[in-house]
């Protein structure tokens, strides 16, 4: 017999990873291309040539050692020395490689810290709409996921209803910018008043509140849109940062945490991660993609493809009659859904072999999100089909 805590991850286990299984049945009964398939965010632009050529070169000049074999909990010092390097040029931080712990994505960056700071009961406070399975991630350690209502105007987080969530328990803030599943990216203006917000309740409450900060999609901006580094904003933030989808690789599962030399108990912090990472069982990071990312630093995917894909499918659904705001980043949009009813609606569009996540699995009904890290022209065959949908809903 499972445990009831897994019997009750079974009952709301992930929409998402459903609709995959979903779409690869239909794929088989009407052709995969048939089907329009925008519910995951697996990238559909391949890594770079640097990394192929990185792994072969590692593979056939470096030590098999030291390629494959077991390192320090927190990953290898030259790794972690690059990485810092790399954002110190990037955004004129101070960090050394003490402030970097290679994760297991940015989902066990996550888990790591989350482990490494909640005591049951602690509250992680999050912006609808947001990556649901941050539920999971903070029920893993006994935390409660504090969820802030959306703000649907533009998706920038909701800073007052986030004044009056925090309480001395709240432990940590967890935001995504750019944001799965808006694609909008949080402003400077928006992080000021929130770490002015986090000061203040901090001094109110005696507490130390983390702000951390999930960032898959940090190199997936538009329009060279700035995406704020968060530790210039606010002293403890933590970054949780990922390659899965800036380099295209989400099945080698690699990642970095940043804590900042000024984080309130950083030694403690620094000491707890190495440990929560063993004992959780990732031991480390996968070692021969350490060494593949750390001479990849520069590389970069073909964003312009994403930005194609963003525009047709915008304009698409704008000239149906669909709501939404304009990515500014990521590979997703979020409609309003034209029927109130956000589950009925993917209902209605899987009838037509289009495959959307509602927004309730964000916390935000009445919305769906489109991921469109999908072929050009899957986009160009599904736009009908989307605008049949937005008809029949007009009809009824
Ligand atoms: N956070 C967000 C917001 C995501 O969208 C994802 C993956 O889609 C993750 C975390 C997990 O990423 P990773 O593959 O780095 O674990």
């Amino acid at each position: 017999m499972i445990s009831e805590r897994m019997k009750e991850q079974v009952q709301g286990s992930s929409i998402i990873r459903a609709m995959f299984e979903e779409g690869k049945k239909l794929a088989q009964i009407y052709g995969a291309e048939n089907v329009f398939d925008f519910s995951l965010g697996n990238p559909s632009v391949p890594a770079p040539e640097a990394v192929k050529e990185a792994i072969i070169e590692i593979i056939n000049n470096e030590d098999a050692m030291t390629v494959h074999g077991y390192m320090n909990n927190s990953g290898y010092e030259v790794v972690r020395a690059a990485i810092a390097a790399s954002i110190n040029h990037k955004y004129g931080t101070a960090f050394s490689q003490d402030n970097i712990i290679m994760t297991v994505g940015a989902a066990g960056g996550i888990n790591v810290i989350f482990k490494t700071l909640l005591n049951p009961g602690d509250e992680v406070i999050t912006f609808a709409p947001f990556f649901g399975e941050y539920r999971g991630y903070a029920a893993n350690y006994d935390g409660k996921l504090v969820i802030v209502s959306p703000n649907t105007v533009d998706f920038q987080p909701n800073l007052s209803e986030f004044r009056e969530k925090i309480t001395p328990k709240t432990k940590a803030v967890i935001v995504n910018s750019p944001n799965n599943p808006t694609g909008v990216i949080y402003s400077e203006a928006t992080i000021k008043t929130l770490a002015a917000i986090l000061e203040e309740k901090q001094k109110e409450y005696a507490t130390d509140i983390y702000l951390v900060s999930d960032e898959p999609y940090r190199e997936l901006a538009y329009d060279n849109t700035e995406v704020p580094y968060l530790t210039k904003y606010y002293r403890n933030t933590i970054i949780g940062y990922s390659f899965s989808k800036s380099l295209s690789l989400p099945g080698e599962r690699i990642g970095y945490l940043v804590v900042p030399d000024e984080a309130a108990d950083y030694e403690n912090i620094i000491a707890a991660a190495n440990i929560a990472t063993r004992i959780l069982g990732f031991v480390n990071a996968p070692s021969l993609f350490q060494h593949v990312i750390a001479r990849c630093l520069d590389a970069k995917v073909d964003i312009d493809a994403y930005n194609r894909n963003r525009e047709l499918l915008y304009n698409g659904l704008l000239s149906s009659g669909y709501e939404c705001i304009k990515p500014q980043g990521a590979f997703y949009l979020f409609i309003k859904t034209p029927i109130d009813d956000d589950i009925e609606f993917c209902d209605r569009a899987k009838k037509k072999n289009i495959l959307i996540v509602p927004g309730t699995s964000f916390g935000c009904a009445g919305y769906a999100r489109i991921a469109y890290c999908v072929a050009y022209n899957t986009i160009e065959k599904a736009l009908p089909g989307f605008k049949e949908l937005m008809d029949e809903c007009r009809e009824h």
